[in-house]
């Protein structure tokens, strides 16, 4: 389901260096093209510090404000993207890549009225937009459609409704979203601070969208969309597929882009109530193994039996990982890999094992089975 994010961020990161690089304005200095040029090999943490360097040298350029804000909103900090993408704006209104970045930040934060004034904005410099066009009927649509919500004590969650809203559901739903917020972190020893949108589909009957990767891999935006109707507040499934898809929006907030689909699948099975349990008896039922290599990619093309051995094992792999060095050295690897490192690189320096030796431990069949 991280496949849709991460073409969405390579085409934004795309479309605002080359725009960037048409402005008028004082020449890109060295330290602007090596930002540019980081954030193209996905290395965040040097390019943020690249377009730090820039600014100071050139405070009023304000495609460094934009460079800067994509490589902070690429670090998980959206609150420094946003004050960045602010500021690109004040000095540039017309520069549309930081008012489509903007707006998608704050969208993702559920904040749609401040999305559609970004849009709106933009609209006046640019008329003829079409993806400016796009995203302003979209969430137009949108807000007419949540006109009521329902915001959790802690802030972290915003349950929205497509049907009719349903008071008792959405209070279990934002109690069980805290309760996973604080599990999942305290393990993984980060804590995203976006807000994160829970949609309800409650005219779409409630099914395990857990093991269909086809549910989301369509159009992952960093929401999480569960179909409820027929499920009641007590039940166990409703608990066990809103952990599991709040896991992959908390992997999502860390590193947007860089982390294998087993360990997104892996680690969303794993922080399900007994989602253990759940991938030991399928491995324990069967030796057949998927090949790991088909494991990194989308799931999207298996069938339900390679999809159900596909989560089992990336689960277990992520059991060995746990074993092995701590699930806060998983939390630590994603941020490394959201700073720009690769997955190996990340992985060796918080594994203190080569990767290549990992799998081929892994490739064992008999050593998946705890
Ligand atoms: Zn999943």
């Amino acid at each position: 389901m991280t496949r849709a994010g991460a073409a969405l961020i390579a085409a934004v990161v795309w479309t605002a260096s080359a725009a960037a690089q048409g402005l008028p304005g004082p020449p890109a200095s060295r330290a602007a093209e090596a930002g540019w040029q980081a954030l193209r090999d996905g290395r965040h943490q040097e390019a943020a510090a690249a377009f730090a360097a820039a600014i100071d040298a050139e405070p009023r350029d304000p495609s460094l404000h934009l460079g800067g804000g994509l490589a902070a909103f690429l670090l998980g900090q959206p609150t420094a993207a946003r004050h960045a993408l602010e500021r690109a704006l004040i000095l540039a209104p017309g520069l549309t890549p930081a008012s489509l970045l903007l707006g998608d930040i704050l969208y993702r934060g559920s904040d749609i009225d401040g999305a559609l004034r970004v849009y709106q904005a933009a609209l006046q410099y640019a008329p003829a937009d079409r993806t400016l066009q796009t995203r302003l009927e979209r969430l137009r649509r949108e807000a007419e459609l949540h006109g009521s919500y329902f915001a959790s004590h802690g802030a972290r969650f915003t349950v929205l409704f497509e049907g009719p809203a349903d008071e008792a559901l959405a209070a279990r739903a934002l109690e069980i979203l805290e309760a996973a917020y604080w599990r999942v972190s305290t393990a993984l020893a980060t804590y995203p601070e976006q807000i994160i949108t829970v949609i309800l589909y409650t005219e779409d009957q409630f099914r395990d969208i857990t093991r269909s990767p086809q549910w989301a891999a369509g159009a992952y935006d960093g929401r999480i969309r569960v179909p409820v109707r027929g499920t009641t507040p007590d039940s166990y499934e409703l608990e066990r597929v809103l952990a599991h898809e709040f896991t992959h929006a908390l992997v999502q907030a860390v590193a947007p882009r860089g982390v294998p689909v087993w360990l997104h699948e892996g680690l969303a099975v794993t922080f399900e109530p007994g989602g253990g349990g759940w991938a030991e008896g399928q491995l324990a039922g069967s030796t057949a193994r998927l090949p790991l290599a088909r494991l990194t990619g989308s799931f999207g093309s298996f069938s339900t039996a390679e999809a159900r051995l596909a989560y089992a094992q990336s689960a277990a792999i992520v059991a060995a990982l746990f074993d092995r060095g701590g699930a806060a050295a998983v939390g630590a690897m994603l941020q490394d890999i959201a700073r720009g490192d690769t997955f190996a690189v990340a992985f060796e320096r918080h594994f203190f094992m080569p990767y290549t030796d990992f799998l081929a431990a892994l490739e064992t069949p008999i050593d998946l089975v705890r």
